[in-house]
């Protein structure tokens, strides 16, 4: 089978786990400070905070904001549902804003429109969500001023993003959040196994997320209610997790941060020779928005109707048939029946429902061959021509 996504592990990376395994530090050693400087550096951004998945991430991003209950926090139904459970773990209101048709992020139009009615019925979030879909970027610019007009935090799920960039800077620079979240998991840009990151520029929002990754809990005499009893002592501030990576799996991301240009680079070339041979078919392939560079982590394209008569599910068993896994991204988070539950209806945001009827993602990562790629497109024309 050849898969959506795949993690690629050199020799390199096994003696990085090696040598952590046989070090004095499983967790909580020098590895875990090093990955979260390497990751700032490669982003341009002051402060990163390593956690154990992005799902956590989002969810202690979330509380460092101030989200909690009584609130509510706004994202993007075209996404995984960790971006929406994250405001539900806080005990706040989730709501989402509909995408755009070009870049299946976000819509600003759609985020302008119901910003005002929200300030009209003294509604507003206290946090907006962009997802950049696929490791295509966000309209920032455009989200951010909106944010900034009513008092909002923006938080951006960077989980597709790493290796991305928006102007000239690289998504994760915060230049236009006030967070970004980061996932490792094994078919994201770079892996850890498990594991997430927060990135900021803003002092108060480090310190937080630090306290809530371990337990609310800290060592320092001066952060302390009264007098430290000594060396040993630590006081518990307020409720936080063990959200924490372990020295192993930051190894591994060490490892692999040295290799993110070269993944990328990989990804945008085989993505580009997508676009080329997918041309005469009746799809759309993703479009490439001025003045940004997609991490090209996801490969969706949209099925347009054809003589076949084939719907998408005929084409996507036709893909598995020949040993392609294809994928699809994403379900509209609103219509999970979880959701229907809190009171989400289909129909609620018909663009994200009627991209996802036709959404397929073919494969796409690293070590995918260019004759592997062949054999998707043939496979695929065969699907669509008569
Ligand atoms: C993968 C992903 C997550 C969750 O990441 P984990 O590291 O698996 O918790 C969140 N949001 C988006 C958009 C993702 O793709």
């Amino acid at each position: 089978m050849i898969p959506y996504g795949r993690q690629n592990i050199s020799a390199f990376d096994l003696e990085a786990v090696l040598e952590t395994l046989r070090s004095d530090f499983l967790t909580q050693g020098p590895k875990v400070p090093e990955f979260e400087a390497r990751v700032a550096a490669y982003c341009g951004v002051r402060y990163a905070v390593a956690v154990s998945n992005a799902t956590c991430a989002l969810h202690i991003a979330c509380l460092a904001a101030g989200l909690g209950p009584g609130d509510s926090a706004w994202t993007s139904p075209n996404s995984f549902v960790a971006s929406a459970n994250c405001i539900l773990y806080c005990g706040a209101k989730p709501d989402f804003v509909d995408i755009d048709s070009r870049n299946y992020n976000m819509d600003p139009a759609a985020l302008e429109a119901k910003l005002e009615s929200a300030a009209a019925a003294g509604t507003l979030p206290r946090v907006i969500i962009p997802v950049h879909f696929s490791g295509q970027p966000s309209d920032m610019v455009r989200i951010r001023s909106l944010a900034d007009k009513y008092g909002i935090a923006v938080l951006e799920d960077a989980s597709h993003a790493l290796g991305a960039s928006y102007g000239d800077q690289r998504i994760g620079s915060c230049a236009h959040s006030d967070m970004a979240v980061f996932s490792f998991h094994p078919v994201k840009m770079i892996t850890t196994g498990e594991g997430g990151m927060i990135v900021t520029n803003r002092r108060d929002l480090y310190e937080r997320l630090v306290r809530l990754r371990s337990h609310g809990i800290t060592k320092d005499p001066a952060a302390m209610d009264g007098d430290s009893d000594g060396p040993w002592y630590y006081q518990q501030m307020g409720l936080g997790f063990n959200y924490r990576l372990t020295d192993l799996q930051a190894a591994l991301g060490n490892s692999q941060m040295q290799r993110l240009d070269a993944f990328v680079s990989r990804r945008r070339m085989l993505a580009a020779r997508y676009d080329r041979l997918l041309t005469a078919l009746p799809l759309t392939v993703p479009d490439r928005i001025p003045g940004t560079a997609s991490s090209c982590h996801l490969y969706v394209i949209q099925l347009h109707p054809t003589g076949t008569g084939r719907t998408r599910r005929q084409v996507f068993e036709m893909l598995k048939e020949n040993g392609i896994a294809a994928n699809v991204h994403y379900i509209p988070i609103h219509t999970q029946p979880y959701y229907r539950g809190l009171g989400f209806r289909r129909g609620d945001y018909p663009m994200s429902e009627a991209y996802y009827e036709n959404a397929i993602t073919l494969p796409l990562y690293f070590d995918l061959t260019e004759a592997q790629q062949d054999k998707v497109v043939s496979v695929l024309s065969r699907a669509l021509s008569i």
